[in-house]
């Protein structure tokens, strides 16, 4: 709210002058703006650098404040839509010998709600003027921009067709002695709309209220010659900031984000090393891994070779075994002992034992003859391995 303009008499005069003397005041929000200026305009067009003189400014005064003239209020330069609201009262204020600039009263009807909401709390700052030149002049040669054979190009690059000078560049700029009407005041956000002119144009020509498309090379010139001029809304009188004013301002601005900005990098610093870190402890992992690995397999090969050895050995023991069984057979056939070879090995020595008690009473190259084995067919067996000395 702290935008809005407080009513006195002046004001509530200027209110029934253009809506008459029964007007509601509660039917609008009242704001003002410091407006366009004699400053050099800033504007990627035919207008960068140029500059409106200060009769300029007092005929766009004359033409809001004339009575039954209507300066209305539109929002983004969207013609669509009814009107949102009323200029009541525009004055060129000289703020110093330099500068002098058109300040204005206008209205939101409260019929918007969102529209007053969004200029009270800031979205919505900056009006905009639409106005029409008287002319519009070369500062190098004079040349009027107006003039009917300057080609449409020329307006759009804004290159003087006379004199070869680009309108912005080193010093030429046009200079608008007056202005012939004034054809809406919109409201935009902080730097809106302000290069999508030709857009708007296209499109509000396809919606124009016969539905054909009037576009010719003299409406878009007509169009392109149109100037819409920004200025922020305010109820300060004059703000007045050096360029150094405005250089600490900005920094004071910007120096916490540039602290914040600091912080981050150290940060994302600090977070580069971490990540070589766990990459490094990641890489000494893989490596214990894969030594692992290793490990494992070659114990595997050596399990492997062990089940192999264990194998052969027991293979070796069976054919051992079965060798000695097979002696002791001949041992028990010599002694003419006629039992069976036992598994167990103590039964296998008490077995030796009784056939060397046996084969101790046979004389050296005999053979005994058991009173059941009486046989002179007998195999005769070297058993000396086997006697006891
Ligand atoms: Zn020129």
């Amino acid at each position: 709210m702290s935008k809005r303009v407080q009513l006195t008499e002046n004001i509530k005069d200027y209110m029934r002058t253009k809506c008459g003397t029964d007007v509601d005041f509660n039917q609008f929000a009242v704001y003002q703006a410091r407006g366009i200026s004699t400053e050099p305009i800033s504007q990627n067009s035919l207008y960068d650098g140029g500059v409106l003189a200060r009769e300029a400014l007092v005929d766009m005064a004359n033409i809001i404040n004339e009575p039954l003239s209507t300066v209305s209020i539109q929002s983004m330069h969207d013609n669509r839509t009814l009107p949102q609201g009323k200029v009541f009262h525009a004055e060129v204020v000289d703020e110093n010998n330099a500068t002098s600039a058109l300040y204005t009263l206008f209205g939101v009807s409260t019929e918007h709600p969102d529209l007053v909401n969004k200029t009270d709390n800031g979205v919505i700052d900056e009006v905009s003027y639409g106005f029409t030149p008287t002319k519009v002049l070369c500062s190098e040669c004079g040349k009027d921009f107006m003039d009917p054979d300057v080609d449409i190009f020329d307006l759009w690059e804004g290159h003087c067709p006379e004199c070869g000078a680009y309108m912005g560049k080193d010093g030429a700029h046009v200079n608008i002695p007056g202005v012939k009407s004034v054809s809406e005041l919109s409201l935009v956000g902080r730097g809106a709309a302000k290069h999508a002119k030709i857009l708007d144009s296209f499109y509000q020509m396809a919606m124009s209220e016969d539905s054909t498309v009037t576009l010719t090379k003299e409406s878009l010139k007509k169009d392109i010659l149109k100037l819409d001029l920004c200025s922020n809304i305010t109820n300060e009188e004059v703000i007045d900031m050096t360029e150094e004013e405005i250089k600490a301002a900005i920094l004071s601005a910007t120096g916490p984000l540039s602290e914040e900005m600091g912080k981050m990098q150290a940060t994302l610093a600090s977070l580069g090393e971490e990540k070589n870190a766990l990459e490094a402890a990641k890489d000494t992992a893989e490596q214990a891994v894969a030594a692992l690995k290793e490990e494992n397999a070659s114990l595997s090969k050596e399990k492997a070779d062990l089940e192999s050895a264990l194998e052969e050995a027991k293979n070796k023991a069976g054919e051992v075994q079965s060798k000695f069984d097979a002696e002791i057979q001949k041992v028990l056939v010599a002694a003419g002992l006629s039992d069976s070879v036992p598994t167990d090995l103590e039964a296998k020595l008490e077995l030796l034992n009784k056939a060397r008690l046996t084969l101790a009473n046979i004389p050296v190259n005999g053979v005994s003859k058991p009173a059941d084995k009486l046989n002179d067919d007998a195999e005769k067996v070297d058993f000396s391995a086997f006697k006891a000395n």
